[in-house]
């Protein structure tokens, strides 16, 4: 495929191989851009920004509209390239495909819904006879800098909310995994959106990524990402905006009132789908004395049945050519690695703990805090959990792998800053003004 910049579809000489991770085959090229084509797509991308600062709420949540119809009718064919270029299963492409499809439909309807406020200057002193009103304007350009793991969605959460604000935006896919992007910026294109107001660069991040993100013309940067990247990006960026929507080795809770079928199905679902590579995978196990046996007995053969036709049952973590066996962890104590750092694959760590101080205790203990779960009948506890851990995210009976997209879904901690889903994200991608009239 080609790049999307200068309001054209563009090609260079020099381009990088995109290859299914599962079988290593290549199955396309996309230019390398450089640091002149990040130039030469903001040149452009200040034109788009101010049409689509004209462009009223109803022009863009119009073509916002038919994007989504259109994705509805290359779903079949987005699944596809999804799976293809990120390597996970035919039914979690199309998964994600449709997920893609509903994040550009909600974002279409949060276009018509952005309001500013009345503040009432009356209740200050000297404020006698004024009347003051926010107004809530789009930052100008947004660059959306994605990870590869889910190469439609994550990139749809970025560039429907900007659309929807009236901002210019910039992509700036995973090298791995640029097809799924390029053709989102088809199907916009056909939708009706100003070729000036999108570009979609792809390139390494080392290289491209650095001159995007201290380019004084973008005001927005809305990264997903890990950690050490999203950390040198803030201090890279200078005074812009930024959401970082990074890593993390989300919690379960399981206590001895729990349903155990329950827990260890979603526990299975959690830490196992997309082969692990979800920032909300379920990573450590917090399992108190009373059921922590029957738990390993339960979770273990849900485990085997993840693994799929031909597989086996996995005692311990064998990488087998390009795939990693499904790994459960047992007695993992808070000081391993596992219980500190993010995992990002196919493993749980299983940890017994006396109670729920400890379990909570143990949740918090690490500088993460994007997703956790716990699994009791007690409503008491279930509500402390809730209160006490420091998470973005709280799941009472349920694994921490669930997502609404238009939730308002985002990190505490090194997990990141600021907030997802198209209501949120449009907040952020906006700027507020503040009008007073004096009478
Ligand atoms: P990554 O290595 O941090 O890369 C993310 C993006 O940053 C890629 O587009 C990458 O480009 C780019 N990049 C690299 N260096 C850069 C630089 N100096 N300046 C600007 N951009 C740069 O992450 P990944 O391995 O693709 O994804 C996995 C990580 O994402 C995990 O930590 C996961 O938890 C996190 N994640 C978080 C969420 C969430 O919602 N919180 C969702 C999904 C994933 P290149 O590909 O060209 O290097």
């Amino acid at each position: 495929m080609r790049m999307f910049l200068g309001g054209q579809w563009q090609d260079r000489s020099s381009r990088i191989d995109v290859t299914n991770p599962y079988d290593g085959a290549v199955i396309d090229t996309v230019p390398k851009a450089t640091a002149a084509d990040v130039d030469s797509a903001l040149a452009t991308l200040v034109e788009g920004a101010k049409i689509m600062r004209n462009m009223p709420a109803y022009d863009r949540s119009a073509i916002l509209r038919r994007a989504a119809g259109l994705m509805l009718a290359r779903e079949q064919d987005l699944g596809r390239t999804i799976s293809a270029e990120e390597g996970k299963i035919l039914a979690e492409g199309l998964f994600e495909a449709s997920r893609a499809r509903e994040t550009i439909d909600v974002s279409a309807d949060e276009a018509r819904r952005i309001t500013s406020e009345v503040v009432p200057l009356d209740a200050a002193p000297g404020g006698k006879g004024k009347f003051g009103f926010t107004l809530r304007v789009p930052c100008g350009i947004v660059a959306a800098i994605t990870p590869f793991n889910f190469p439609l969605n994550l990139v749809a959460h970025k560039v429907g909310p900007a659309i929807a604000a009236g901002n210019a935006v910039v992509i700036k896919p995973a090298s791995d995994t640029p097809l799924s992007a390029l053709k989102l910026v088809e199907i916009l294109l056909e939708a009706g959106l100003p070729p000036e107001a999108i570009a979609c660069v792809t390139g390494g991040g080392g290289e491209i990524g650095n001159v995007l993100c201290t380019d004084r013309r973008v005001r927005k940067i809305s990264f997903t990402g890990s950690y050490e990247i999203g950390d040198a990006i803030c201090r890279m960026a200078g005074v812009k905006r930024v959401t970082m929507e990074l890593g993390s080795n989300s919690p379960v809770i399981v206590l001895d009132d729990a349903d155990l079928e329950k827990a260890a199905n979603l526990v299975a679902v959690s830490g196992f789908s997309n082969a692990g590579q979800v920032c909300i995978s379920a990573q450590r196990i917090l399992v108190t004395t009373g059921v922590y046996g029957d738990f390993l007995d339960a979770l273990k053969p849900r485990v085997a049945s993840a693994v799929g036709a031909g597989a086996k049952l996995v005692t311990g973590g064998q990488r087998r050519g390009t795939i990693y066996e499904p790994t459960i962890l047992a007695d993992v104590s808070s000081a391993m690695r596992i219980s500190c750092d993010e995992l990002f694959g196919p493993a749980v760590a299983v940890t017994c703990v006396d109670g729920i101080d400890e379990a909570i205790r143990l949740a918090n203990s690490t500088n993460y805090g994007l997703s956790a779960s716990i699994f009791t009948r007690d409503i008491d506890r279930a509500l402390k959990f809730a209160r006490e851990v420091d998470s973005g995210n709280l799941h009472i009976n349920w694994g921490t792998q669930w997502r609404a997209d238009l939730m308002p879904y985002g990190g505490l901690k090194d997990s990141g800053l600021g907030k997802e889903g198209p209501h949120y994200a449009i907040r952020e991608m906006t700027e507020e003004k503040m009008v007073v009239i004096h009478g």
